[in-house]
């Protein structure tokens, strides 16, 4: 083993920790990024705006890495393909809440209409044009 003496002090100071790691510590503060309701499970992942993303590269509206937001698949599985014309909101303004009752299939101007209400500043955040749940 040629370990460089950097190399060899940070190896020190990862053992150091007392019960989790430098490394798994720095690991769980990447999983929790994202959200303000953070479930970290098998197969799921957290967008940096803070949606729940599933694996489905096949989906029509799976991004470039392959997921696609947990929402629209919740709805297209209880009501069948939202298309291309529509955006799933959140009642609640819970992006993270996926549950049916919470979603709504909205046009996008329908859309931008409701989060433009001032009166709670948790949804005074305007969409993306064409479609942030
Ligand atoms: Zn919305």
């Amino acid at each position: 083993m040629a370990l460089s003496p950097e190399g060899r002090e940070r190896i020190v100071a990862a053992n150091r920790g007392r019960t989790h790691s430098a490394l798994h510590r720095s690991r769980v503060s990447v999983a929790l990024r994202g959200g303000k309701n953070p479930q970290w499970k098998g197969g799921k992942t957290i967008s940096r705006d803070g949606y729940v993303m599933i694996r489905v590269p096949s989906h029509p509206r799976a991004e470039p890495n392959g997921y696609v937001r947990e929402h629209i698949l919740v709805y297209e599985a209880a009501y069948g393909s939202l298309g291309s014309g529509l955006v799933v909101h959140h009642r609640n303004g819970d992006n993270q809440d996926n549950r049916l009752e919470n979603l709504q299939a909205l046009t996008p101007s329908e859309h931008m209409k409701l989060h433009r209400i001032p009166t709670n500043s948790r949804w005074v955040k305007i969409p993306r044009i064409g479609g942030r749940g």
